[in-house]
């Protein structure tokens, strides 16, 4: 490690290795990550690894398409496996008010270009055999949606980013920035080391709003548990990954046969909590069960839990900000930052690099909530 960085990152998850990654590939190599614990220990190696461009918001869709394109070509991109794989999205409706959404929606996100179908109960039923049509309603499907092995994407931008000559501190916390006149200086890390640098990045998941404070920001960014379960390896018997906006659930099948399923519990208070419960368990298999009948039988091999990052409308803030020069964030994913994380870590790379992102991130700058400008995303589970 040296003394002065051009920049660092505060973070080693999806974020934070992927915005290296691309600084780097635009020339700008003089980077330091640093990662309070080991690379993708956070949000990023808990979650489901789920990829949809099945959103509400017309911003989310271009994000998400925009990481499908990269992720399509990420394996060779980075020389490392991803275990990406496209077996779709299936969306389900038990009730009316989500049909109709569902009907809006399909509309916007075609006008995007988006390869996605609205489909009566008999349609589903004919991708998924398994499910329960009993009061379905209506549902949608993108074949393009799909998944990857969080840990491997996240290890390929690593491992790409220390070739491109990125310095990684790990089991390293950043636990003070400091900004004299309004401009980044340098960071203080837990050794007592002081790092020069006139860039900061924020990419810190579940403890953004902690490292915000530490140059005098408040961002309304705010730790929520979700839990996670995965059964015993099962032959393969769908492929998509299906979600219930009535059940709260989203299931699929690992490539390796388990089905990993979550539940986001409502009333799930704001908390750094990642312990498992069997709350979640009682919940998450009755629901999965309900949608899935057959899955009633399964044993449930692992539970696990992690933070989604939550702000006011669901979206994240991605961008600078106006009271402090080099300061910069990508946070607030409110559950689905893997999926979006490579073209806004790329997005954010440009803006850092090159002053400018090849697509605006206005819409989700910190100034919105300001403004009063905010329109929840109704799509996260
Ligand atoms: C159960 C669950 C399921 C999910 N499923 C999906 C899904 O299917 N698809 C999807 O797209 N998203 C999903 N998500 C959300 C996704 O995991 C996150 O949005 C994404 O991983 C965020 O990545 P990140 O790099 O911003 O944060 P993280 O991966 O949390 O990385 C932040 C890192 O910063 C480090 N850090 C924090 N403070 C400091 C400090 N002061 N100094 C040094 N290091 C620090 C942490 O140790 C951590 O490793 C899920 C999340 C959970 C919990």
């Amino acid at each position: 490690m040296k003394k002065a960085y051009g920049a660092v990152i505060i973070g080693g998850g999806i974020l934070g290795n992927a915005t290296a990654y691309y600084m780097a590939k635009l020339g700008f190599k003089d980077v330091l990550v640093v990662e309070k614990n080991y690379i993708a220990s956070g949000s990023t190696g808990r979650c489901a690894g789920g990829i949809r461009q099945q959103w509400d918001s017309e911003y989310n869709i271009k994000l998400a398409m925009g990481s499908v394109k990269i992720f399509e070509r990420l394996e060779d991109e980075l020389g490392f496996p991803t275990e990406y794989y496209q077996g779709g999205y299936l969306l389900l409706a038990y009730e009316e008010s989500h049909a109709e959404w569902f009907r809006q929606r399909v509309q916007l996100q075609r006008s995007l270009g988006l390869d996605v179908r609205l489909l009566d109960p008999y349609e589903a039923k004919q991708i998924v055999p398994f499910i329960n049509t009993d009061g379905l309603l209506a549902a949608t499907f993108c074949p393009t949606d799909g998944h990857a092995n969080p840990f491997l994407v996240t290890f390929g931008y690593y491992k790409a980013a220390q070739r491109l000559g990125v310095d990684y501190a790990v089991q390293t916390e950043v636990v003070d920035i400091e900004v004299k006149e309004d401009r980044i200086t340098g960071v203080r890390l837990n050794t007592g080391d002081f790092v020069e640098t006139e860039v900061v990045v924020n990419v810190a998941g579940g403890w953004a709003k902690e490292v915000a404070k530490m140059v005098g920001i408040d961002i309304p960014v705010n730790p929520q548990r979700h839990e996670i379960a995965v059964t015993e390896p099962l032959e393969m018997f769908f492929d998509p990954l299906i979600i219930s906006f009535k059940h709260g659930i989203y299931f699929r099948q690992e490539l390796s046969g388990g089905v990993i399923m979550g539940y986001g519990d409502p009333n799930e208070p704001w908390s750094h909590n990642i312990k498992s419960s069997f709350k979640f368990l009682r919940n998450v298999t009755a629901k999965v069960a309900a949608v899935m009948p057959l899955m009633d039988d399964v044993r449930i091999l692992r539970q696990w839990a992690g933070s989604y990052a939550m702000t006011p409308d669901a979206q994240p803030i991605i961008g600078g900000v106006e009271q402090v020069e080099g300061y910069y964030q990508a946070v607030g994913f409110s559950g689905h930052g893997f999926m979006v994380g490579p073209k806004t870590a790329q997005l954010l790379a440009e803006l850092i690099v090159l002053g400018q992102p090849s697509m605006s991130l206005e819409p989700l700058s910190l100034n919105r909530f300001k403004k009063g400008e905010i329109k929840r995303e109704k799509a996260v589970i």
